[in-house]
């Protein structure tokens, strides 16, 4: 079933999500929730309190397209760095710079309890970080010196062009 995307502002948001312990029919549901509001949404990653559950669930898009659910998460090894914009779909239409690693290892259960381990890099390691900080109370804009707008972003990509020519 489609949910709706909590915005932030909503103290759910802020909140330190509890672990996952049952894998059962609830957790399918919650999972294919989660997953069909994530591609209705167009973003590439969502945490379970963004529809306002307080569990450590997270569903990533990664880049060949592929569904990842992850229960009870943990960032298990990183390396590098990159630095790029962010946004997030419980803050439309805001963007900022975050530094983040530039690969990233995850250990979690898939909806039936068994362990597994992924590995990402680019956007779907940014992608991790940021969900996994969700499932903590934290959202990516702490983490920003300040936001830009849509319009913001398209003026200083015209001046970057012009800039060019
Ligand atoms: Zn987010």
């Amino acid at each position: 079933m489609l949910k709706e995307i909590v915005k932030k502002g909503d103290p759910i948001l802020t909140k330190k999500c509890h672990k996952v312990t049952k894998f059962d029919k609830k957790l399918n549901n919650l999972l294919d929730d989660m997953v069909e509001t994530l591609k209705d949404s167009g973003g590439v990653g969502l945490a379970a309190p963004q529809i306002g559950i307080c569990r450590r669930v997270v569903v990533v898009i990664n880049g060949e397209d592929q569904v990842i659910e992850l229960v009870n998460p943990e960032i298990v090894e990183t390396s590098g760095e990159q630095t790029g914009l962010e946004g997030c779909l419980s803050l439309p239409g805001e963007y900022g710079e975050v530094t983040r690693p530039m690969v990233v290892k995850v250990k979690a259960q898939n909806r039936t309890g068994e362990w597994f381990e992924v590995e990402d890099e680019g956007l779907t390691a940014r992608c991790f970080c940021h969900e996994l900080d969700h499932l903590d109370g934290h959202m990516f804009d702490e983490l920003c010196d300040r936001l830009y707008t849509n319009e913001e972003l398209d003026a200083m990509a015209e001046e970057a062009e012009g800039e060019e020519e």
